[in-house]
C-alpha cells in the first residue's frame, strides 16, 4: 500500500509531506515517519488487516510500535508495561545503514510537537517515552528511532554477514556490560528477485536446462547441478544476445529518450555506436553516494587510457547514476567523470549513460561481460546490483563488502582483497585503484581474450557456469524469504502466541519478574571472588584452573548468570570478547539467599588475559540476555 498524502482534500501544507522521498527539513521527516509508522498502522486496521508480526525496515517505520501499545493500553485495556511485551513479542527491527549518521535522530522539542500526546495514551510519562529512544536513559540525547526499534522489537538483524559485524558493533552501547559480539542482532542477506531481474532470455535458458518450475526451486544448489552440462556455446549465445540488447537498448531507446528529455540538444555520449560486441564491456551503475567510490577507476588516467586503447584486447566501461539532489559530492563526481568520458584518448570508450532506473538497470546488469562494485568497506551493507548481474551469467568484480564477502569464490568472479586495511582513506583508495587496474590486465582481461581460436574463451565461461551454479542460488530473494521465515518469522509467531496466550498471561508474568528483579537487584551482593592461584598469564592452555564465586541475593529471587569473562585487548583501544565460561551453581542455603558457583576451566588462548566476573539475572521467559540487561561486575 502506497501512502500519499497529495490529495486534494488536503489542505496545501499536508499535501507536501510525501513530495520528496528524504526530503526536505527533520519537520517534515517527523511527518513521513509518523504518517508511515502511526498511519501505517491505522492505515491497516480501517482495511481489516491484522497480522501476528510487524517487520519494520530502517528506523524510519519504528512508530508502528507506538501505535500498536497505543491500541494495546486503549482498546484492550492493558497496563503499558504488558502492552509493551506484547509489541516486543512480534516485532522484528532490520538495519539496512552501517553508519550512526545514516540514522535518524529527533530532538525533544520536535518530537514533542507531534508525539507529546502518546506518553498520556500509553499511562507512561514523558521522560519514560523518550528515554525508549535513548542508548543512555536520563541522558539529554536526541530521540534515535533505531533505539526506539531495538527497545520494542524482540528481535533486530542486519542484511549481509558482515553488516550483522559491523551492526553489532553500531548497537553495542544499547546494552553497556554486553560485548557487541554477545548482542542478538542477527544477520539475512539481501537477495534479488529473480523473475525481474533475470532477463526473459536468461529465464528461457533457465526453464530449458533446469526445468519450468525452477523458479520455485531457485534456492536449492542442486536445481542450478545442470548448468555444468550445458554446452559452452549455448551459454555463450545468451550471453551475446544480452549483451546486444544493452547495445541495441542505448544506441536506439537510450539515444531517443535522451534526445527527447533535452530538446534534442547536444551532449549525447559520443560512440555508443562502437562497443562491439566482441570487446570486453565492464559495467558501473549505482546511486553515487561517495562512498561507492565511482572515481576510483579514474585514479591513474594514463593507466586507464592504455586499457581501452589496447590495439588487441581493448576494454570499454558503461558508467551509470544518479546522485541525490542534495549531494553535491555526488554530483561533482558525475560531473567529473562525463568530462573525462569526453577526453580525445576516452571517447566512446568509457560511457556516462545519466538518468539511472530500473529499466535501464535491468539492461545493464544484463548485458555488460564484468559488473564492477568498489565500495568503501563496510559501507555497502549489502548492495543488490551485483546479485541481479549474477542472475543473468554477468561476472562480478568487487570489493569484499557486502554480499560479496559471503558470495565470492574463486574462478566464479574477482574480489578486492580484504588483507590489506588502511586507516587513511587516501591510501586505501590508492592501494585499491591500484589492485583493480593489476588484476583487470593480469586476471580478468587475459582471461576474457583467451580464445584459442573459438569465438569465445573457455575459461570465462567457466566461469560463468562456477558463479550460476555456486553464487546464483544463494542471493535470490526467495532464499532471502526462508532466512527470513526460518530464523525470525517462525520463531517470532510462535513467541508471540506463547506470550499472547490466557489473556496474555506470560506477558504479565515477565512484568512481574522484570518489576520484583529491578526491585531486589541493587540488594544482590558478591561476597567473595575465590581464584586464588588463578593464572592470567597463561602459556600452557591445557592448564585447568578453578574458580569460584560466593553470592547473597539479598532479597533477589530470579536466577542468576554467572560467568568469567576473558577479553583481548582489540588494538584501537577496546576490548574483545574472548571466552565467556559460565560458573555453576554448587552449594545454597536452605532458603537460597546464600548461593556457591564453581567452575574448573581452560583459557583458550595463550597470552595475558583481562578477566572479570560477570552476574546478570536469568530467566527462562526471556529469549536474549540483552532483554532484561542489568550487569554487576566483579574483579578477580
Ligand atoms: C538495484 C538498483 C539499485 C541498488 O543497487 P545497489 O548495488 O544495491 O546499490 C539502485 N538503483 C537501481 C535503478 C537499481 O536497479
Amino acid at each position: 500500500y502506497l501512502m500519499d498524502t497529495d490529495l486534494e482534500k488536503n489542505n496545501l501544507s499536508d499535501r507536501q509531506i510525501t513530495h520528496n522521498l528524504y526530503g526536505g527539513n527533520w519537520e517534515n521527516r517527523m511527518k513521513q515517519e509518523y504518517l508511515l509508522g502511526i498511519g501505517g498502522i491505522l492505515l491497516l486496521q480501517h482495511l481489516g488487516i491484522s497480522k501476528e508480526i510487524y517487520h519494520m525496515n530502517e528506523g524510519h517505520a519504528a512508530l508502528i510500535s507506538a501505535q500498536r501499545l497505543a491500541d494495546y493500553v486503549e482498546q484492550k485495556g492493558l497496563p503499558f508495561d504488558v502492552a509493551l511485551e506484547v509489541v516486543r513479542s512480534s516485532s522484528l527491527y532490520t538495519v539496512h545503514t552501517p553508519v550512526p549518521a545514516g540514522h535518524d535522530y529527533f530532538d525533544e522539542e520536535l518530537l514533542g510537537r507531534y508525539m507529546g500526546h502518546f506518553p498520556h495514551r500509553l499511562g507512561i510519562s514523558w521522560q519514560e517515552f523518550i528515554d525508549m529512544g535513548r542508548t543512555t536513559p536520563g541522558s539529554s540525547e536526541k530521540f534515535s528511532m533505531s533505539v526506539f526499534a531495538l527497545n520494542t522489537c524482540q528481535e533486530a538483524n542486519g542484511v549481509s554477514y558482515l553488516h550483522g559485524v559491523v551492526s553489532r558493533s553500531m548497537f553495542a552501547p544499547v546494552w553497556p556490560g554486553f560485548f557487541a559480539e554477545e548482542l542478538h542482532v542477527g544477520h539475512v542477506t539481501n537477495g534479488v528477485h529473480l523473475p525481474t531481474w533475470a532477463s526473459p532470455e536468461s529465464q528461457a535458458f533457465y526453464k530449458k536446462h533446469l526445468g519450468t518450475d525452477y523458479v520455485s526451486r531457485q534456492a536449492d544448489e542442486s536445481t542450478w547441478a545442470a548448468i555444468e552440462h550445458i554446452p559452452s556455446d549455448e551459454i555463450w549465445q545468451l550471453r551475446s544476445q544480452l549483451k546486444e540488447n544493452l547495445l541495441h537498448y542505448i544506441t536506439h531507446d537510450y539515444r531517443k529518450r535522451w534526445l527527447r528529455a533535452n530538446d534534442g540538444s547536444a551532449n549525447l555520449p559520443e560512440g555508443l555506436d562502437c562497443i562491439g560486441l566482441n570487446t570486453l564491456l565492464i559495467g558501473f551503475a549505482r546511486r553515487f553516494a561517495t562512498y561507492k567510490r565511482a572515481h576510483l577507476l579514474f585514479t591513474d588516467l594514463d593507466r586507464l587510457s592504455r586499457l581501452v586503447n589496447h590495439p588487441d584486447r581493448p576494454v570499454r566501461f558503461l558508467f551509470a547514476g544518479k546522485a541525490h539532489p542534495a549531494d553535491g559530492g555526488g554530483q561533482g563526481l558525475i560531473k567529473h567523470i562525463t568530462e573525462i568520458s569526453r577526453r580525445p584518448e576516452f571517447e566512446g570508450k568509457i560511457i556516462f549513460l545519466e538518468n539511472y532506473d530500473m529499466h535501464l538497470a535491468s539492461k545493464l546488469i544484463a548485458g555488460v561481460d564484468v559488473w564492477l562494485n568498489t565500495p568503501t568497506r563496510p559501507l555497502e551493507a549489502s548492495g543488490t546490483s551485483g546479485e541481479k548481474a549474477e542472475m543473468n551469467g554477468v561476472l562480478n568484480f568487487s570489493v569484499l563488502d557486502g554480499w560479496w564477502y559471503e558470495g565470492y569464490r574463486p574462478n566464479a568472479g574477482w574480489a578486492l582483497t580484504d588483507k590489506t586495511t588502511y586507516h587513511d582513506q587516501q591510501m586505501q583508495d590508492r592501494l585499491d585503484a591500484h589492485t583493480i587496474y593489476d588484476m583487470l590486465e593480469r586476471e580478468i582481461i587475459p582471461l576474457y581474450y583467451d580464445k584459442e581460436g573459438k569465438s569465445y574463451s573457455e575459461g570465462w565461461i567457466h566461469h560463468i557456469r562456477n558463479s550460476m551454479m555456486y553464487i546464483a542460488p544463494h542471493f535470490t530473494m526467495r532464499r532471502m524469504m526462508d532466512d527470513y521465515y526460518d530464523h525470525f518469522y517462525k520463531p517470532l509467531s510462535q513467541r508471540q502466541q506463547a506470550v499472547n496466550a490466557s489473556s496474555y498471561a506470560m506477558a504479565s508474568e515477565i512484568v512481574e519478574w522484570k518489576k520484583q528483579t529491578a526491585a531486589h537487584w541493587d540488594e544482590m551482593q558478591i561476597l567473595r571472588v575465590n581464584a586464588s592461584g588463578f593464572e592470567l598469564r597463561t602459556t600452557n592452555t591445557d592448564v585447568i584452573q578453578s574458580l569460584e564465586v560466593e553470592i547473597d541475593r539479598g532479597g533477589l529471587t530470579a536466577g542468576l548468570k554467572v560467568e568469567l569473562i576473558v577479553a583481548s585487548d582489540d588494538n584501537q583501544g577496546g576490548l574483545t570478547l574472548a571466552q565467556s565460561i559460565p560458573l555453576e551453581l554448587v552449594e545454597q542455603s536452605a532458603d537460597s539467599r546464600w548461593q556457591k558457583y564453581h567452575v574448573d576451566c581452560r583459557l583458550k588462548n595463550p597470552g595475558i588475559h583481562r578477566v572479570a566476573i560477570r552476574v546478570t539475572p536469568h530467566s527462562a521467559l526471556l529469549p536474549h540476555q540483552m532483554d532484561f540487561a542489568y550487569v554487576r561486575w566483579a574483579a578477580l
